[in-house]
């Protein structure tokens, strides 16, 4: 899918899945992010890092855009692609974003390989540390059907 297309329906979005408490970031992407020039919100959480949040908003979301696309966490440029673990099997769920119906087969492919760089910790610890209120926006996308759906 063409990048220009994808901002489209992102800006129309209102960036909702910039609003899940903040990525988890390994810390070569936290090196990245601040090599780069921009601040430093990140937060210890054993071997990783946390993007600090307000009210659910990432710290780098300005005006409904990410701030780092340049160097953007590879928990945000997989989206809505998420991996998730059957014991040590990784599979792939697809989270019911309004941009999810325009990837085609070859995207989410892509996206799929792509995730396989994301270590487990951290997609554990994502999810695992979400606050309530960050839950309940997740289930906008439809993410615990889509979690069970792809364990099965
Ligand atoms: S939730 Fe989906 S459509 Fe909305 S900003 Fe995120 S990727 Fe774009
Ligand atoms: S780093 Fe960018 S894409 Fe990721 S949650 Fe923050 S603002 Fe959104």
């Amino acid at each position: 899918m063409k990048l220009e297309n994808i901002k489209k329906i992102c800006v129309k979005c209102s960036a909702k899945c910039c609003y899940l408490d903040g990525p988890v970031v390994t810390k070569a992407e936290k090196r990245r992010i601040l090599k780069a020039g921009f601040e430093d919100v990140f937060a210890p959480a054993g071997k990783y890092y946390y993007v600090k949040h307000k009210g659910g908003k990432c710290s780098f979301l300005r005006n409904n855009l990410c701030s780092v696309q340049s160097a953007k966490p590879l928990m945000c440029k997989i989206w809505p692609v998420y991996p998730v673990f059957k014991g040590k099997e990784r599979r792939f769920m697809i989270f019911d974003c309004p941009l999810t119906p325009h990837l085609s087969k070859a995207d989410i492919r892509k996206l799929e390989m792509q995730s396989k760089r994301l270590p487990k910790e951290v997609v554990i610890d994502a999810i695992a540390n979400l606050s309530p209120a960050a839950t309940k926006r997740l289930n906008r996308f439809n993410w615990e059907k889509r979690f069970k759906e792809a364990l099965k």
